[in-house]
């Protein structure tokens, strides 16, 4: 998958639902936002942890 890229030469990063613009740091692909009104405040934040600690150890 690739991303455009904006005028310092980052990725630029959009929300899958919201087309936000997104950290390229993000673990995941859609905002904060949507990510809790789709799994709420809760399982949003497992799961973000659960994605980060496998970057770390490199599994993505
Ligand atoms: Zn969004």
């Amino acid at each position: 998958m690739s991303y455009p890229l904006d005028k310092r030469g980052l990725k630029m990063r959009q929300c899958l639902y919201c087309k936000a613009n997104i950290s390229e740091e993000s673990v995941i692909d859609f905002c904060e936002r949507c990510g809790k009104g789709v799994w709420g405040e809760k399982m949003f934040n497992t799961i973000i942890e659960k994605m980060e600690s496998s970057r770390e150890k490199g599994d993505i």
